[in-house]
């Protein structure tokens, strides 16, 4: 993933990041990785698609919010990544 680019897409869409709903901190780190959010169905995981998320961790408390990757711009949904 490159971290870079996530960083400057959500700089793009969001003017400011609001201070973390936990502590107040304003300084985030923004994971250089994706992550996936499974589906789950009937008390189990799905096997198939998953949602690509990007992390962003609050430094004080590690709050984390997950930022879809598609959604972002960071990802093309179509393309086999
Ligand atoms: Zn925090």
């Amino acid at each position: 993933m490159d971290a870079d680019r996530a960083g400057q897409l959500l700089r793009d869409k969001c003017q400011e990041i609001s201070p973390c709903e936990l502590c107040g901190n304003k300084e985030w780190l923004l994971s250089d990785r994706c992550w996936t959010v499974a589906e789950w169905k009937d008390s189990r995981t799905v096997v198939g698609p998953a949602m690509p998320m990007v992390a962003l961790v609050c430094q004080h408390c590690g709050l984390t919010r997950f930022i879809n990757a598609i959604a972002l711009g960071l990802i093309d949904a179509n393309a086999s990544q």
